[in-house]
């Protein structure tokens, strides 16, 4: 059967999100032949209608008003409605982002839909479109089918791999108006705690440092070598509580899920809730100075060492690498 399938494009910072082209890879198999149609919410977002194209989409919606300046989830809710109203879709893709987690339940229970969330993989089986996704915090999988209403997703970042950009891909931008009304709430300002750089949640590479790095400028090391690697940096809680980091960093059951293609964790015992929020990394690399760490258990590579030598030396030999 094939559907026409809705996918937000995720503006942050006036760029898209990778994530966003992430769901409309993931918006194609759930087309199955049909349309994806990409959809901008924001202020002034068009111009970033074409990136969409590229990536896949056959056709893209704009809706543009200056209450979309910053996300709100009644403002971007109205306007994903209008959307919906104008073009009855079959499928819906969110990023699973803090946007998408905080807009994808208010978008399925105005429609009255279901909504699987947190999809970490997606394949065509028996007839079946099969979603892949967590359960009690990353430890199983489980597998579900939609067999009713619209289909709706809410995709991981660094999980279904974006199609190539093909920049000789074009369709139409075409817009929609929404009456946006009833604000509950309004955007003064937009202070960011989160450092510069690279985006921790779509990282491709992560350095994690955990409470062996006894303090803030424990962290130096750990930051050279996400810069040598063009990675971020993450934390434990355990790094957190003891104010050697920001909140924003951290990493697990009650921070952020990650699944880098390499997480680097120095200093981290392995607790199962640090674990719950990067066991799922592609390669995990652990540093730490006591042989029976839990983290061990689930690294590809175990270094038995005092982080404050392992670090720095790693960074060297990446820096030969790159010359
Ligand atoms: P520790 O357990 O103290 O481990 C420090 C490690 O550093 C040790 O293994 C030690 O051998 C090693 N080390 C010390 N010095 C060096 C050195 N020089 N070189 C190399 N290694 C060294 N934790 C999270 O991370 N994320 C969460 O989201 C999270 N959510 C939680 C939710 C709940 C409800 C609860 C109860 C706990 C949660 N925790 C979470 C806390 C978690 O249980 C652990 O306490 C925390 O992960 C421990 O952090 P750590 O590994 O940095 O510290």
């Amino acid at each position: 059967m094939t559907r026409k399938v809705l996918v937000l494009g995720e503006v942050r910072d006036g760029s898209l999100r990778n994530v966003s082209f992430e769901a409309i890879a993931a918006g194609k198999t759930i087309a199955e032949g049909g349309e994806v149609v990409g959809v901008l919410l924001g202020d002034s977002v068009s111009a970033l209608g074409e990136q969409l194209l590229h990536y896949g989409a056959d056709r893209v919606v704009v809706v543009e008003d200056e209450k979309l300046k910053q996300y709100t989830s009644d403002g971007f809710s109205q306007a994903f409605q209008a959307v919906v109203d104008a073009e009855s879709p079959e499928g819906i893709v969110f990023g699973h982002t803090a946007l998408g987690k905080d807009l994808s339940p208010r978008v399925a229970g105005k429609l009255g839909t279901g909504l699987v969330s947190d999809v970490t993989a997606l394949e065509e089986a028996g007839g079946n479109l099969v979603f892949t996704r967590p359960i009690y915090s990353g430890k199983a999988f489980e597998k579900k089918i939609i067999t009713d209403g619209i289909i709706f997703a809410t995709i991981r970042p660094n999980n279904i791999p974006a199609l190539e950009k093909d920049e000789s891909r074009s369709g139409e931008v075409g817009s929609v108006t929404a009456e946006i009304k009833d604000l509950r709430t309004i955007i003064k300002d937009v202070v960011r705690k989160a450092s510069e750089g690279v985006d921790l949640s779509e990282a491709k590479v992560i350095i994690a440092g955990g409470r062996g790095v006894k303090s803030e400028d424990g962290f130096e090391p750990l930051k050279e070598l996400a810069n040598v690697l063009g990675g971020a940096v993450g934390a434990s809680r355990g790094a957190c509580d003891a104010d050697y980091c920001d909140y924003s960093l951290q990493i697990g059951q009650t921070g952020k899920v990650v699944t880098p293609d390499l997480y680097i964790a120095c200093g981290i015992s392995g607790a199962i809730q640090h674990l719950a929020g990067m066991s799922n990394s592609k390669v995990i690399v652990a540093i730490n100075k006591d042989p029976e760490a839990n983290i061990f258990k689930v690294a590809d590579y175990g270094i038995v060492g005092d982080l404050f030598e392992v670090v720095p030396m790693l960074t060297e030999e990446f820096k030969k690498l790159k010359v």
